[in-house]
């Protein structure tokens, strides 16, 4: 399955690093974006995935979230996922994930990194121009954290109005104190990673033996660059996808096939865990 000389460094390993994508969620039944049937061949991103088209649609945008939600709630860690929180029983793991369905949480794993937000996680939307246009000085709101106009801010709301928010069917909610509405906590597209998160990822993959990369596509920056840092830095790094990607010839070790399917076998055969 992999070359002996893998098989042994991967043994040896004390800190790996499992860097994933939408392809481990699969067979959770929550679509990728980029294959044939994923997600961006039904829809266009500009339309539901920048900060721009929530601006244009804010309920066009949340809809479109609350149906993702709810089949995210609805879909169960796989054996993938499974997986990879087992092998937290023996060695030291760090999850960098560019998912946002919390499966790995759910499943067990108690060090992610989720590169791209969390669904579930409600954030204010920030307009930054529409905040300081006309010489406006706003505030951080006490209750959402986004920018609140001083003048109109109500100091009497409180965190705990925000408590029960989540990504359900309605309009879409605005924070009681200062009225920005709220949004998934995702990453979209033409927006920052959040630097912390980041940089807790840089980190991980610096200090790795051996990074597996499981089910991603390695299209999106800066994300993409964690296997190719890895290597890089001297690190095993085994790829494992049913579908070659440019780290495919890269890799210590690709692996073909899927994550469900792959990875009990890997950690049976390097960590003789069932
Ligand atoms: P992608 O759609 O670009 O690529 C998915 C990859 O998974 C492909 O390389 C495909 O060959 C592979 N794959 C398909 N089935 C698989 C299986 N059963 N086992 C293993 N691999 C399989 O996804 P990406 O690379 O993660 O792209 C990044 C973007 O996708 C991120 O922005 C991320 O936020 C987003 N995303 C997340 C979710 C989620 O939270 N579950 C779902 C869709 C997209």
């Amino acid at each position: 399955m992999i070359p002996k000389n893998c098989l042994d460094r991967l043994k040896e390993a004390r800190r790996i690093v499992v860097f994933t994508g939408a392809g481990v969620s699969k067979e959770s039944g929550i679509s990728t974006f980029r294959d044939a049937h994923g997600l961006w061949a039904k829809f266009n991103p500009e339309e539901v995935a920048t900060p721009a088209a929530f601006q244009k649609n804010p309920q066009f945008v949340w809809d479109w979230y609350v149906e993702r939600a709810d089949a995210i709630r609805a879909a169960e860690p796989n054996a993938a996922h499974l997986t990879i929180a087992r092998l937290s029983d023996v060695v030291e793991v760090t999850v960098i994930t560019q998912n946002v369905d919390n499966l790995h949480q759910l499943a067990g794993s108690r060090i992610v990194h989720e590169l791209h937000g969390n669904i579930f996680r409600l954030k204010p939307f920030v307009d930054e121009d529409a905040a300081f246009a006309d010489g406006k000085n706003p505030i951080v709101c006490h209750v959402c954290n986004g920018y609140a106009d001083p003048d109109t801010v109500d100091s009497y709301a409180s965190k705990e109005d925000i408590e029960g928010l989540a990504l359900v069917a309605g309009p879409v909610p605005r924070c009681p104190a200062c009225g920005s509405l709220f949004r998934p906590g995702v990453t979209w597209f033409n927006e920052m990673l959040d630097p912390y998160v980041l940089d807790a990822a840089f980190n991980a993959v610096d200090a790795c033996d051996a990074l597996i990369c499981v089910g991603s596509s390695l299209e999106v920056q800066p994300a993409a660059g964690m296997p190719y840092r890895a290597l890089q830095n001297d690190a095993v790094v085994i790829e494992v996808n049913p579908e070659p990607t440019g780290l495919t010839e890269r890799a210590t070790a690709s692996l073909q096939g899927s994550a469900a399917e792959i990875l009990p076998k890997l950690i049976q055969t390097v960590w003789g865990l069932k």
